[in-house]
């Protein structure tokens, strides 16, 4: 490190991880700079994934529910899809997400640098701008490698992503009509979200997914019945489907699939082809080779306990590091790296991170799956109530889905919780912070719930697992 460097801090990439890093280190002193290539801040997250996405998925919940529930709750609407409208909505979200950023660097006197980063060496960052002016160097104290991921195709299939017939999630958040049908390659998160907007618009979606499950980690309980009532809404599944193939068509794509299990390959074809495969840690013209930063077999940057690579002064955080894929576990990193580099004692509690997937109902959960438990020999015990049990879910018309509590079977700690149903991303807070405090479902079963509530279904559930629940 060099104590005649301008920044104690520059972060590349300027993300969920890179800005709250960058804040949290400004509000303890720090001076920082965040170098950013996109036009605007705000990362994978705030413009291209989870709040674009997030408000297609409402608006198309929405259209869904004036067409299907408004008649049932006495409410006479002749709903007519506007998608441009929509679209508008989506990009003013957007567009009011990754101005607060800004506002917030401002704030926080963090400079904003706009271009291409490439560390030179420890302690300096070369910033490329667009329009070949002579790049910047920024010597600083520390570096935190912030710079996400990008879409990863599906392995040894070349796919040639054209934006319009076979598209990623950053197309799919911006089609300009709907298509008739469409074909998801990739049963996670993205495809699920993804395909359940357009599917609710108006396409015929069919998701392909290599797995004998939908949302692959989730727990299996969770999982059926949730791919159950997306059947129910129209979405079809192949799964167990090995893709070894996209092409375009003359009407728009195809995908060629053969059973994991063996079997003949089958070819459908479709208006739209999402490829939701996942996503890979991006590291490309960072330099990493020449300053001698290894990345492990996916090509994410090897870090320690503490977020420092093998080089003093270089450090990674969020999508490029390993873990789950997700923001709040990019911006928590953030946040214990800025208070490691100020002195302090900054930790993440990683078998505390709440996953949620934003569908229609809700998928959430935090801990560990029932499939985990057995496979790790723990004695367990489970409790579950369903939301049709639930009186503000029926006043609702919500009563899809149910939550399950996991707890040790001697202890009663609380050491998973699933929820499928409406507004369960929201629920499972109260769960996470349960666990982070070693909480048991006896704890939860005894706080007190207002009613009438969705949440109300939680404690039933903590209830189950140890007494009889109140309403079943
Ligand atoms: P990113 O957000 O990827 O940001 C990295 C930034 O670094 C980018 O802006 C990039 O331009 C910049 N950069 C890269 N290299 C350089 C360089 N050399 N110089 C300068 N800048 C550089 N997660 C959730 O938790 N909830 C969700 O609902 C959710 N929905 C999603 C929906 C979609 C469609 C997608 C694609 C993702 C979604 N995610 C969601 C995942 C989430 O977006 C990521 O986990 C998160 O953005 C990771 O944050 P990050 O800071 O590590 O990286």
């Amino acid at each position: 490190s060099d104590s005649s460097a301008a920044f104690d801090l520059v972060v590349i990439g300027s993300g969920p991880g890179g800005y709250v890093c960058a804040i949290k280190a400004a509000q303890l002193g720090l001076k920082v700079a965040v170098v950013e290539k996109r036009e605007t801040y705000g990362g994978t997250c705030l413009n291209v994934g989870c709040i674009p996405s997030k408000a297609l998925l409402h608006a198309s919940e929405m259209y869904a529910e004036a067409r299907h529930s408004f008649a049932t709750l006495g409410i006479k609407v002749s709903p007519e899809l506007d998608l441009p409208t929509m679209l508008v909505h989506k990009d003013r979200t957007v567009k009011q997400n990754v101005d607060g950023i800004a506002f917030l660097f401002k704030k926080n006197r963090i400079e904003g640098v706009r271009g291409t980063g490439r560390i030179r060496a420890a302690g300096e960052v070369e910033v490329t701008a667009d329009g070949g002016a002579k790049p910047r160097v920024l010597k600083t104290k520390a570096i935190c490698i912030a710079t996400g991921s990008a879409v990863a195709g599906i392995p040894s299939v070349e796919v040639a992503f054209d934006g319009k017939t076979v598209v990623s999630s950053d197309d799919a958040i911006a089609l300009e009509k709907v298509p008739e049908t469409m074909i998801v390659v990739g049963g996670g998160v993205i495809g699920v979200e993804l395909g359940s907007v357009w599917s609710r618009l108006g396409a015929k979606v069919t998701v392909v997914e290599y797995l004998d499950k939908v949302l692959g980690p989730m727990d299996g309980d969770v999982s059926s019945a949730f791919q159950k009532l997306l059947v129910k809404q129209g979405v079809d599944f192949r799964l167990g489907a090995k893709v070894t193939g996209v092409a375009k068509t003359d009407k728009g794509a195809s995908v060629t699939f053969e059973p994991v299990a063996g079997g003949a390959a089958e070819t459908i074809e479709a208006d739209v082809v999402l490829v939701a495969t996942g996503r890979r840690a991006f590291t490309d013209g960072l330099g990493l080779d020449e300053v001698g930063v290894p990345r492990d077999k996916a090509g994410r940057v090897e870090i320690d306990a503490h977020y420092k690579t093998v080089v003093d002064g270089i450090y990674a955080i969020g999508d490029v590091v390993k873990g789950p894929m997700l923001a709040h576990k990019a911006e928590d990193e953030g946040i214990a790296l800025a208070e490691i580099l100020a002195g302090q004692a900054g930790h993440v509690n990683y078998g505390v991170i709440p996953s949620v997937v934003y569908t229609s109902p809700e998928v959430a959960s935090v801990g560990a799956t029932e499939e985990e438990l057995k496979q790790a020999g723990v004695a367990y015990k489970a409790g579950k109530f369903a939301f049709t049990a639930n009186g503000r879910a029926r006043a609702m018309l919500h009563t899809d889905g149910f939550v399950k509590f996991l707890a040790d079977a001697e202890t009663d700690r609380v050491l998973g919780v699933h929820i499928l149903g409406f507004g369960a991303g929201d629920m499972i807070a109260e769960c996470a912070v349960l666990m982070e405090f070693g909480g048991s479902s006896e704890d939860l079963a005894r706080t007190c719930h207002a009613h009438p509530t969705l949440s109300e279904a939680v404690r039933e559930a903590a209830m189950a697992t140890f007494a009889k629940p109140i309403h079943s």
